[in-house]
């Protein structure tokens, strides 16, 4: 029996990036992982959530993919994506097909809460601490970390692994002076009843944007009864309420849609519950590792606040790739520091290219500005910003990336190491799992 001790990696946070985490760790035998959640009970908040191509894939690599239900889900009827219609006349400006996707990873909404269950399902309960709010980080000459939790516990690994979210404690560390501002932006999920949405005459039962010069808001059938209604709204930085997740009510947003069709007013009027999320985000890490033993996986990476609607799909990418990596530097007899690197070559530039979407979002908003009346406007907003190309977002082949990345590393270090027993040093093809 081997004597070597085992890497002892915390994960902090079990949203879809932690639980993601938890799964892909538990599979490494050279690893002792436990993952702490500051939350007292696992619940999703925030209705519902885009299950994207590349979330499938990965929901698929982790293997917890047949956790979810199929009806649970919404699959839109004619094969589309997503729908964007003039909110005044209802026409129909930009159906987005997904020509080329597999049936399985056909685009789906869901209750985040049907998401995280199926994630939880894949992980060791024993491996999960919650009430386990982190308060303290000290790096030790052990080249370790001691972790202190609000409730006293505290701990000492190898490698920490922050996917404690958008105000991550984890990335704090690592960036003491990274900020988190206010977007002007609070984003409301409501929720009606299916039965009372679709008996409104004319409604599409659609996944869809509607859209007006100034605002838009997004319905979509969540199945099991529930519909969803979901708009962003800008507001000042001081009504910006701090909490995430606070009961609010249809008449603080429903004024911003006062010129909308008689159908879009009736759907608003069916609005049962009523959340809203105020959002902030961060400028761009240039780098998602550091000390050579922390990784920041999921929002706590990209502090973006569900820019794309893909996040969960981001996260599993992060731990898709953390996760090789650390098995590559293991399996060649390397620091885990060597790993990182790697995970950091693949991830920090990906997110660096969402941003540069985003920042190109900001220009298209003066030519829309320019343009006069409803319909006109609406046609334009459609054409630029929602016309995009960034649909390889949802496409993109992170296997594939992190393949040619290690064999290019590999190559580069020679054919010494690149000899070695492949089984055992994550270099497997681009698809098998751990
Ligand atoms: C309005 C909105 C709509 C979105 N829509 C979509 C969508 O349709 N599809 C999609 O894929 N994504 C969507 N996203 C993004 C998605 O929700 C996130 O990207 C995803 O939840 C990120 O997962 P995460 O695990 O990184 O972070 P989180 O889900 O935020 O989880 C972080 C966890 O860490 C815990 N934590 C935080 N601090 C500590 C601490 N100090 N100690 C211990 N635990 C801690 C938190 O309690 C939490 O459970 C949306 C986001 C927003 C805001």
């Amino acid at each position: 029996m081997s004597t070597t001790p085992k890497l002892r990696v915390a994960i902090i946070g079990a949203g879809p990036a932690g639980l993601g985490a938890a799964i892909e760790f538990a599979k490494l035998p050279f690893v002792d992982v436990r993952v702490y959640e500051q939350a007292r009970d696992l619940r999703e908040v925030g209705a519902g959530i885009s299950i994207q191509h590349n979330t499938w894939r990965m929901l698929d690599v982790l293997g917890v993919y047949d956790n979810i239900n199929p009806k649970d889900l919404f699959r839109s009827a004619d094969g589309h994506a997503v729908q964007h219609r003039n909110g005044r006349t209802g026409e129909l400006l930009l159906s987005k097909g997904q020509d080329g996707t597999p049936p399985r990873y056909l685009h789906a909404r869901t209750l985040r809460s049907v998401l995280q269950q199926a994630l939880l399902k894949g992980v060791d309960k024993s491996k999960l601490r919650l009430s386990s709010r982190l308060t303290k980080i000290t790096e030790l000459p052990s080249q370790t970390f001691s972790l202190l939790f609000e409730d006293g516990h505290t701990d000492e690994v190898d490698l920490l692994v922050g996917a404690d979210g958008v105000r991550s404690v984890v990335r704090q560390f690592i960036y003491p002076d990274h900020t988190l501002k206010y977007m002007g932006m609070t984003a409301y999920r409501a929720l009606a009843d299916a039965n009372d949405i679709l008996s409104i005459p004319d409604f599409p039962d659609a996944v869809t944007f509607w859209h007006g010069p100034a605002d838009r808001f997004y319905t979509c059938n969540l199945n099991n009864n529930v519909y969803e209604i979901a708009a962003r709204v800008p507001q000042t930085a001081d009504a910006a309420p701090v909490s995430w997740g606070q009961d609010a009510n249809v008449e603080e947003f429903k004024w911003r849609y006062k010129d909308f069709s008689p159908m879009l007013q009736s759907v608003l009027d069916k609005i049962k519950i009523v959340k809203k999320f105020a959002l902030f985000s961060g400028p761009r890490l240039s780098r998602v590792i550091s000390h050579g033993r922390i990784a920041l996986i999921g929002d706590a990476s990209h502090p973006l606040s569900g820019a794309f609607g893909a996040g969960a799909g981001f996260a599993l990418e992060d731990v898709y790739v953390l996760t090789r990596a650390v098995k590559w530097a293991h399996g060649r007899g390397l620091p885990i520091s060597e790993g990182l690197e790697l995970f950091d070559k693949v991830r920090a530039p990906h997110y660096a290219d969402m941003y540069t979407i985003l920042d190109g979002y900001g220009k298209s908003d003066g030519t829309v500005k320019k343009t006069a009346g409803f319909d006109e406007a609406v046609e334009v907003i459609v054409a630029e910003k929602w016309n995009d190309d960034h649909q390889w977002l949802y496409h993109y082949g992170v296997e594939e990336v992190w393949r040619k990345t290690y064999e290019a590393e590999d190559a580069r270090r020679g054919k010494v190491d690149g000899d070695r027993d492949r089984t055992t040093g994550g270099g497997e093809v681009a698809s098998s799992r751990l």
